[in-house]
């Protein structure tokens, strides 16, 4: 599996308009590539009710790297199986720059995502001031490396990837298409190394920070841009599922 386009709800949505969003993708029929929702936690059984048997998956946009106990206001891997999520997002950029999550915790999420049978969308991306100091491929390198050294060479082949430049979330500034994939075919060339070929070639990663339908195509035909990680335009049916044809 290469192709993929995820849209990132954040903490947005309510009953009502999540109903209507989750409708037009499910009436949107045969998808022209894989698609899926990460949403916030308390919607994961409204969006398993409306796509369930679609061709649309779930997902959560975050998980605990514990099994079980006083965690409060944490959420299983278990949990999000209970609701048949298929993927969750790990390290996304705010939740390491908000919530702490350093890299040690976010192998411990992917390798807990992968004991329960999710399929980890692991983030990673340097910020600004990490880009303009010329140490995007350091930085990138290390989150992977954290996984590879944590959760094992078989775990980081088993995530999906998404490279997320910080300064590019959420601020309508986009990575242009070649810078982009100059860090993809970086990120692919180290899976290639410490996973084999093979399973470098098989990996999908993403590209994630203000992709809109305008910006979709010529992201996505770039050598080793598999699809989006999409947040602010997978709020609006319409240009996510243009986002999901502009993916084929
Ligand atoms: C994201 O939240 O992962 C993201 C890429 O956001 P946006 O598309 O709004 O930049």
């Amino acid at each position: 599996m290469r192709k993929l386009v995820v849209g990132n709800w954040k903490m947005h949505g309510g009953l009502a308009v999540n109903g209507a969003l989750l409708g037009a993708l499910r009436a949107a029929g045969h998808a022209p590539c894989p698609m899926a929702v990460c949403v916030p936690f308390p919607y994961l059984a409204q969006a398993r009710a409306a796509l369930e048997d679609s061709t649309v998956a779930w997902g959560a946009q975050d998980v605990s790297e514990h099994a079980s106990g006083a965690y409060t206001g944490e959420v299983s891997v278990a949990m999000l199986a209970d609701f048949a999520c298929r993927y969750v997002i790990v390290g996304h950029s705010e939740r390491r720059a908000l919530f702490g999550d350093s890299d040690e915790r976010v192998a411990a999420k992917v390798k807990a995502a992968l004991a329960g049978g999710l399929k980890p969308i692991l983030c990673v991306g340097e910020t600004l001031d990490e880009r303009e100091q010329g140490v995007t491929e350091a930085v990138v390198e290390r989150q992977l490396a954290a996984v590879c050294r944590l959760a094992g060479a078989d775990a980081l082949a088993a995530c999906v990837i998404a490279y997320e430049p910080v300064w590019a979330i959420g601020t309508g500034r986009t990575a242009t298409p070649e810078q982009a994939q100059a860090v993809h075919a970086f990120l692919r060339g180290r899976i290639a190394q410490w996973c084999g070929a093979d399973r470098a070639v098989a990996t999908t990663i993403l590209y994630g920070g203000s992709v809109k339908p305008q910006n979709a195509a010529d992201l996505f035909g770039q050598a080793d841009i598999d699809g989006g990680l999409i947040g602010g335009a997978s709020l609006v049916a319409e240009d996510f599922l243009a986002i999901v044809a502009a993916a084929v």
